[in-house]
């Protein structure tokens, strides 16, 4: 964390709590590059961590109390570590207590604390602020009450080095931290999300892409050009029936993986996808084109950013785009309109809808120079075309959560 934003959060723990913070922690928001609707296929995707973040800061309590503030909320979570359930007046705060619930029941030994969390990451703005709620909130207690994940539950806690510092999560325990923030966020809050959020704000890098192979859950990373800015545009848009619509692309997809005698989409090449194509209906085909292009331009796209062929990644996002629009159906007319605007500025390396569709956000690549210049354009031609305000975003790609 930067020293201002670090000094900032201290002096307002110090003020809520009256005495300093112990523990400091970052967890960026991510935003997905290339690789649309591929995780539940076990395909592949490109992220990027980016400088909208989660802060926290905490110190520990004698009792099994928790108080948890976040500056985005009036209200104080209050309550026993011995007896966490959602509250539905304060349900923000459900995320935290899903994960320190499932932190306890795979064994970890905790004990109350206060924590202050600050975030600039956008509520519901497509970069995954709830990811980084639970990845922030599982590393701010790890520092209070030092805790080693296994694949089975916890082994012997870290050792605490020079200056009371805990040495870092190994990628294997940093995966295994996100299966269980997913679990909480499927279990407890009950909303079904992939595993690709956690591991994007886990395992992100400054200036690097990170490609995740979602078969076998490994991670690499590739850097991602000095000469590109990233920025996020938001439609403000979120259709009504997102949740089904999403669940009928899954079922197309599975659907379509059977009739073609595989497991997963994962496992179909563009030619098999031709040759088999007889056995699909029309919607089957339409998703399964869309999830096996993904999967053919993220591997492409990683060869073309290390041989730093910037136009012709952008142009791969342009078909991401457009195989949303025409096959998979999860864009709207907003996204598209964003789309265009931003293939009509002379400073768009590539742009497309990111994230689930059907409403939310696009990706849009971008001169470093021109950044202002191409949000103002994208504000103004968004309300004249669709007489609505446009939040836009320039980010900075980071490194994972600290
Ligand atoms: P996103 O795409 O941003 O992850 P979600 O709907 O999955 O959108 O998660 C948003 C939810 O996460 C919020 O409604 C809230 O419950 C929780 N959350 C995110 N950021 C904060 C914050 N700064 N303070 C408290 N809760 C937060
Ligand atoms: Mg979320």
């Amino acid at each position: 964390m930067d020293a201002s934003a670090t000094a900032e959060l201290t002096s307002r723990f110090q003020a809520r709590f009256g005495r300093p913070p112990e523990a400091l922690t970052r967890a960026p928001g991510r935003v997905e590059l290339l690789g649309n609707h591929t995780d539940y296929n076990l395909g592949l995707i490109m992220a990027l961590a980016v400088d909208k973040t989660v802060r926290l800061a905490a110190a520990p309590r004698a009792d099994r109390e928790v108080q948890f503030v976040s500056t985005a909320f009036p209200e104080t979570a209050h309550f026993s570590l011995d007896r966490i359930e959602p509250d539905p007046a304060v349900p923000w705060a459900d995320y935290a207590k899903g994960i320190l619930r499932l932190l306890q029941e795979r064994g970890a030994r905790l004990g109350g604390f206060d924590l202050l969390l600050d975030s600039s990451i956008p509520l519901g703005g497509g970069l995954s602020s709830s990811a980084a709620m639970l990845v922030g909130t599982a590393l701010t207690v790890r520092k209070l009450y030092p805790y080693r994940l296994t694949s089975d539950g916890v082994g012997t806690a870290p050792a605490r080095g020079a200056r009371g510092v805990l040495p870092p999560l190994d990628a294997a325990e940093k995966m295994i931290l996100a299966h269980v923030c997913q679990a909480a966020e499927n279990h407890f809050v009950g909303v079904k999300c992939g595993l690709l959020d956690y591991i994007v704000s886990l395992f992100g890098r400054a200036a690097q892409v990170v490609l995740i192979d979602c078969l076998n859950l490994s991670v690499d990373w590739t850097p991602l050009a000095a000469d590109m800015a990233v920025v996020i545009c938001h439609s403000g848009v979120k259709h009504a029936l997102v949740a089904g619509e999403y669940n009928e692309r899954r079922a197309l997809c599975e659907a379509a993986a059977a009739a073609l005698g595989v497991r997963a989409l994962r496992f179909v090449n563009p030619a098999d996808l031709e040759a088999g194509r007889a056995k699909l209906t029309d919607r089957q085909y339409g998703c399964a084109l869309h999830v096996v292009g993904e999967n053919d331009r993220v591997e492409r796209g990683a060869d073309l950013l290390r041989r730093g062929d910037l136009a012709s990644f952008g142009e791969l996002l342009r078909q991401s785009h457009e195989s949303s629009r025409l096959h998979f159906l999860n864009s709207c007319p907003e996204l598209d309109v964003l789309v265009e605007l931003a293939w009509s500025h002379p400073a768009c390396i590539g742009a497309r809808l990111t994230g689930g569709g059907f409403g939310g956000a696009t990706l849009n690549l971008v001169r470093p120079a021109a950044v202002e210049d191409f949000r103002r354009h994208m504000a103004e031609g968004y309300a004249r075309r669709c007489q609505r305000p446009l939040e836009s975003w320039a980010c900075q790609v980071v490194n994972g959560a600290n």
